[in-house]
């Protein structure tokens, strides 16, 4: 007898969980034979008592997450190869040892096989954010097995999960280390230096996926005149400013971010007065800024968070490319991006290309972009696909 609780699906609804997608709704399930809790893991079975999966449990409309297809128990050896493989891949692609880069994603949710975990390296400090209580509830097993597989490369594990559980849990969760303490805020990303802050920041406190896309803008950048909007700690600025921009503006709504991005520029280039930081609001700011930029940066924050206000987010984008294709200057080069899971390739393709049509500029496609192998895409979870980027020329 299992020491968890069995989920029993409705006949038939075991497609999915077979080409190993590791949600279940709520509507697929038929029983569930002993008391459940939201996070408790739960042991899921077929129709017909075939086993599918172990997964933790929630409350809503995906009411499991599977995290093993296989019938093991979850112990700290278990979760200590999961760390294992997500940091093999990272070593692979050449993340783990490179001088000039000392932070990347470890563990990207369901493209490392861990649904509802976020992890992020940061020179020897790792951010840990749960998105699920499960893994919220097992923290603390995680933050050993890290320590485990990572040994002398992690100096602590920050817990940064307050604000990203559901708010229904009935659970008091609050940000703090659960080893360790804190060192260095310093990281860096291809020779540039950044101050992390993980306990106050958004996210886990940086904008890691936009890395490879980051030194394509560096490759631009030379001798042009650049506005990085939504520029939050100013990653793309100083990308800019190595690839020997003329003058680069930032611009964020947040002054934190401002002063951020501020602080950042002084500690890789100090004194230097190519580079200007203003808070503004995007919108406004772009109102008027015509023949002013040869090149134009635009990461917004997520527009939608959920399929019900799709068609506002996609008005957001299109307003906002608008503006940019229409006041670039001749010749231009737009990175133009979104970062909201629900919004398709193809959806903001669409909004990209109307709001084009709108300005009557010629616009050809120069890159496509999407996130880097540290935020790997499960084949078997095509949702986790959610950074889409175009780099277009501008006539
Ligand atoms: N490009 C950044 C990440 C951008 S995150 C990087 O590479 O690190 C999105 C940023 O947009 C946040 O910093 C947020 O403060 C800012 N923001 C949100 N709404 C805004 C608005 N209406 N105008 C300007 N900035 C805004």
């Amino acid at each position: 007898m299992s020491k968890y609780s069995k989920v029993v699906l409705k006949k038939g609804k075991e497609e999915s969980i077979l080409r190993f997608h590791p949600w279940i709704f709520s509507g697929a399930i038929d029983r569930i034979e002993g008391g459940v809790e939201e996070g408790d893991i739960v042991i899921v079975h077929a129709s017909d008592d075939r086993f599918l999966g172990i997964g933790h449990s929630a409350i809503g409309s995906i009411a499991v997450r599977i995290f093993s297809f296989e019938d093991v128990d979850p112990d700290l050896t278990f979760w200590c190869n999961k760390f294992n493989s997500a940091f093999n891949l990272r070593q692979k692609i050449g993340l783990t040892s490179r001088k000039e880069t000392n932070v990347f994603r470890l563990i990207h949710g369901e493209g490392d096989g861990m649904p509802g975990l976020i992890v992020d390296f940061y020179n020897g400090t790792a951010v840990l954010q749960a998105h699920t209580v499960g893994m919220w509830l097992i923290r603390d097993l995680l933050a050993e097995a890290m320590k485990i597989v990572l040994g002398d490369r992690l100096n602590a594990v920050y817990d940064k999960s307050a604000k990203t559980l559901p708010f229904k849990a009935q659970i008091e969760p609050a940000d703090g280390y659960l080893s360790g303490i804190q060192t260095t805020r310093e990281v860096m990303e291809d020779g540039n230096r950044f101050l992390v802050d993980w306990e106050e920041g958004q996210k886990t406190g940086f904008f890691v996926d936009q890395r490879e896309n980051r030194k394509l803008l560096s490759e631009y950048a030379f001798g042009k005149d650049v506005l990085n909007m939504f520029c939050y700690t100013g990653g793309f600025s100083f990308s800019a400013m190595q690839g020997g921009a003329n003058l680069v503006h930032s611009v964020d709504s947040s002054a934190k971010a401002i002063e951020l991005t501020n602080e950042n520029v002084e500690l890789n280039f100090p004194g230097d007065k190519r580079h200007e930081a203003f808070i503004a609001d995007a919108f406004d700011f772009m109102k008027e800024i015509n023949n002013k930029y040869d090149l134009i940066v635009l990461d917004p924050p997520a527009f939608a968070k959920h399929k019900n206000v799709l068609g506002q987010a996609l008005q957001g984008y299109k307003r906002l490319n608008t503006r940019a294709f229409q006041q670039i200057k001749p010749g231009g080069v737009l990175f133009t991006f979104s970062c909201s899971q629900v919004v398709t390739k193809q959806n903001f393709r669409e909004a990209v290309f109307s709001a084009a049509a709108i300005s009557k500029r010629n616009v050809r496609i120069l890159h496509q972009l999407s996130q880097p192998g540290d935020h790997p895409i499960n084949i078997y979870h095509p949702e986790g696909e959610y950074l889409k980027g175009l780099v277009l020329y501008v006539e």
